[in-house]
């Protein structure tokens, strides 16, 4: 038999506590999982920050991406399997792009991608296509397999409905991670019946689309996510410790340049500084040597670094203030100006941060990210755009919602009050 279609002899299951079992039975599949890019995904947090916040949130990007695989799985062995508008021959290139749609992410992404300019959607191509055992594996199903992987994963190839599994506004990436966060945040949103969804998808000739019936389910869905945005992922708490990240990279790479002499060498980081990364150098890194440079930088002379490492080591964060950019444009340049005749470099301790979500958004040609609309199949077979029959979606669509916040080391400020005049004017004006 083909390696493609060879099939395990007995059933490998991971337990989860979302889906409770992921099913493994294809060889390849349980091949991809053995490889050490896969298993990196161990040691790199699906949040982020933000156990700093919601302290079960110290789940890992390895268990989503089983996730979203289990998902992919179920819709296509139990949904779409036999149905005329499915093609078979696309079921292992849609369970691999599953599978491996966030190989690519590093530890704290965001803030790693901003810093060193960086994008994890190259990388996870770069792993795909590259000398890699990941690479390997799909190589053996054939020459070309890896290709057609990273051009589901990069949104390039040729069947949009395999890609509309992985990356649509209803798709099994969002499916997995918005009841996965919600689990392991603790938090009550997040919750929807994705049973009900999963029985209600059908393959068409494009994209993945809902049975007219599963409306209702599929409003719970949306409105989960915008709850988790707002509650969860754009947290001020863990945005201010992705700021402090943020500025402890930069003030190294910074440091780095002016060939500052570290006590403790930034081996692992170098590359990144130097902007010679090679995939070796980005595979190698996890959360894990992060942290270790950021303990031993606590101990460095340079009062910036260390300060700033010992705040994300013992959360001892930013406070935050709200601030409207169209109504105080002039606040952020008199901070400036006051942080500097206190002393206070703002450029590592004054910092403005906003937050944006679209919860959803019918179709708009010619938009920066067009999206492809949410379609209801109704029982005479036409489509229906998701907000057109729905008064909650429709109340909700196309429309942004912006946050905007400044982060300051309140702290600091607090307690020199008493000998520095201007901690105070600072802080009257930054809580306005
Ligand atoms: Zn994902």
């Amino acid at each position: 038999m083909s390696y493609e279609h060879e099939k395990l002899t007995e059933e490998k299951v991971f337990k989860d506590p979302v889906h409770r079992y992921i099913h493994v039975r294809d060889r390849v599949i349980w091949d991809v999982i053995g490889t050490r890019e896969f298993q990196r995904l161990r040691r790199i947090r699906q949040l982020g920050t933000t156990y700093l916040v919601f302290h079960g949130a110290e789940h890992s990007r390895f268990q989503h991406s089983l996730g979203v695989y289990e998902i992919v799985r179920r819709i296509i062995d139990s949904g779409f399997g036999g149905r005329p508008e499915w093609n078979e021959d696309e079921r292992l290139v849609a369970l691999c792009a599953a599978l491996l749609h966030d190989l690519g992410h590093g530890p704290f992404s965001h803030a790693f991608e901003k810093v060193f300019d960086l994008d994890h959607e190259k990388f996870t191509q770069a792993i795909l296509l590259g000398d890699t055992e990941v690479n390997a594996v799909l190589s053996r199903v054939s020459p070309e397999f890896p290709q057609r992987v990273a051009d589901v994963v990069g949104k390039t190839y040729k069947d949009k409905l395999v890609i509309s599994l992985i990356s649509s506004q209803i798709d099994a990436d969002r499916m997995d991670y918005l009841q996965r966060d919600a689990y392991y945040t603790g938090v009550q949103y997040g919750h929807f019946d994705m049973e009900r969804i999963l029985r209600v998808m059908r393959p068409a000739e494009e994209q993945v689309v809902i049975k007219s019936s599963g409306m209702h389910a599929v409003e719970d869905y949306i409105m989960s996510r915008y709850q988790m945005y707002w509650q969860v992922y754009f947290h001020p708490v863990s945005r201010s410790a992705e700021v402090i990240l943020i500025k402890i990279l930069h003030r190294a790479k910074a440091l780095y340049k002016d060939g500052y002499r570290f006590q403790q060498e930034p081996g692992p980081f170098s590359s990144f500084f130097d902007k010679t990364i090679t995939l070796e150098d980005y595979i190698s890194l996890d959360e894990g040597v992060l942290f270790t440079y950021f303990q031993l930088w606590m101990k460095e002379k340079d009062p910036i670094l260390s300060d700033l490492c010992r705040r994300f080591i013992n959360r001892k964060l930013f406070q935050y203030a709200e601030f409207d950019p169209a109504k105080e444009y002039r606040k952020i340049g008199q901070l400036d100006a006051l942080f500097k005749e206190a002393g206070i470099d703002p450029e590592y301790y004054l910092v403005t941060d906003s937050s944006s979500d679209l919860p959803y958004d019918f179709y708009r040609p010619g938009e920066e990210n067009e999206r492809v609309p949410i379609y209801l199949q109704l029982p005479n077979g036409e489509l229906s755009e998701l907000s057109r029959s729905s008064d909650i979606v429709d109340a909700i669509s196309g429309k942004r919602r912006t946050d905007h916040k400044i982060y300051f080391p309140e702290d600091i400020l607090e307690a020199g009050q008493e000998d520095n005049p201007l901690y105070k004017e600072i802080l009257q004006l930054v809580r306005g």
